[in-house]
């Protein structure tokens, strides 16, 4: 049989990382963090944009730190060292280009459970399995089609946008108002809301596009709806509900993820209401087996909330081994 971890996590996120670190500082050993990307935290690398402020009080939801994880507002560039500093300071066994299809729980000769995790050829063993995948790895994309030759030019990062475009962004959370604002420094910009105000957002995020739209460093399209984009000689067109289509040469759309409900079901996870359902310790429908981090939360959540499940499972965990 295969090494027998007492605990594997699966995606190496803010929940992942703080899980492992966590379980770590509480004396549990034998962990493996198991990551599809090339590196830690894919989330961070691809949707935040340089030199992003990183809030602790994300979507100005306050959250104390339960755990030993001290987490402070910064950047994404100081953020990206803190989760490197914590993963060498608590010897986390870190596996990258390591995407997890499935999760198994099995019975060993000794009738002791246990859950067989597989990694596209591999299987690696562990005694606890910890889901922390997050919501973005499939972005919300609208329902009307994009046409193909679009492709490079509709997007849910920055990827791509150097400058000197007319952009559209779609959303009125926080991150599509940062990518607005940061993009209204070297672009023509555009935000389009489907509802009449930002208040959804954070006060500085609420200040800061309320400054750019006070001085028309972009323009605001609000309470309108988007049916669709088509091809204009290649830019896009863009079919707004009750207002005149525009054409833009790049837009970006930022509205959240979604629940990975074909992994949780392969897993035999169950889901309700976008949901993985677990109880008051993150276990999920299958013992031993947890939750952590955004895939919990319907509409996405925070680093800070995401250290404070991995604390919560960490103690849980150990309160069994
Ligand atoms: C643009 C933007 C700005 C934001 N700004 C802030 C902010 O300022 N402050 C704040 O607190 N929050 C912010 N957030 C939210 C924050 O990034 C998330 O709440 C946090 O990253 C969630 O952590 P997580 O560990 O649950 O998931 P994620 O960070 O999404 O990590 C999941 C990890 O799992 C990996 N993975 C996925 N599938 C598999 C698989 N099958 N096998 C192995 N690995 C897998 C992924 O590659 C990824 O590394 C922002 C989000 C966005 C999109």
């Amino acid at each position: 049989m295969n090494h027998m971890y007492n605990l594997a996590i699966i995606g190496a996120g803010p929940a992942g990382i703080a899980t492992a670190v966590e379980s770590y500082m509480l004396g549990i050993r034998d962990i493996v963090l198991l990551e599809k990307d090339v590196n830690h935290n894919s989330t961070i690398r691809k949707y935040y944009k340089e030199n992003k402020r990183v809030d602790k009080d994300w979507k100005g939801q306050k959250v104390e730190l339960d755990g030993r994880i001290y987490f402070v507002d910064g950047t994404k560039e100081s953020t990206l060292d803190f989760f490197d500093e914590i993963i060498d300071n608590h010897s986390v066994e870190l596996q990258t280009h390591s995407e997890v299809q499935s999760i198994v729980k099995k019975t060993d000769v000794h009738e002791q459970e246990y859950f067989e995790v597989s990694v596209g050829e591999r299987v690696i063993n562990a005694r606890y399995v910890v889901v922390t995948i997050g919501r973005m790895g499939k972005p919300n994309k609208p329902e009307y089609k994009i046409p193909p030759s679009l492709k490079k030019k509709v997007g849910y990062t920055l990827e791509g946008c150097e400058g000197g475009e007319s952009v559209l962004v779609v959303g009125g959370g926080d991150s599509a108002i940062e990518y607005a604002v940061d993009l209204a420094a070297l672009n023509e910009v555009s935000i389009c809301y489907r509802r009449e105000t930002f208040r959804r957002a954070n006060p500085t995020n609420q200040r800061n596009i309320s400054n750019a739209i006070m001085h028309k460093e972009l323009q605001a399209i609000l309470g309108v709806d988007i049916h669709g984009v088509e091809d204009d000689a290649g830019r896009v067109k863009v079919l707004f509900n009750e207002k005149e289509p525009m054409s833009f040469d790049r837009v970006i759309y930022a509205i959240g993820g979604t629940t990975p409900s074909a992994f949780l079901a392969s897993s035999g996870i169950k889901e309700e209401d976008g949901k993985p359902v677990h109880d008051e310790n993150y276990e999920t429908n299958i013992s031993g087996l947890f939750v952590a981090g955004d895939i919990t939360q319907e509409s996405g959540g925070s680093i800070a909330l995401g250290l404070n499940h991995g604390y919560a499972i960490a103690c849980f965990i150990q309160s069994k081994v």
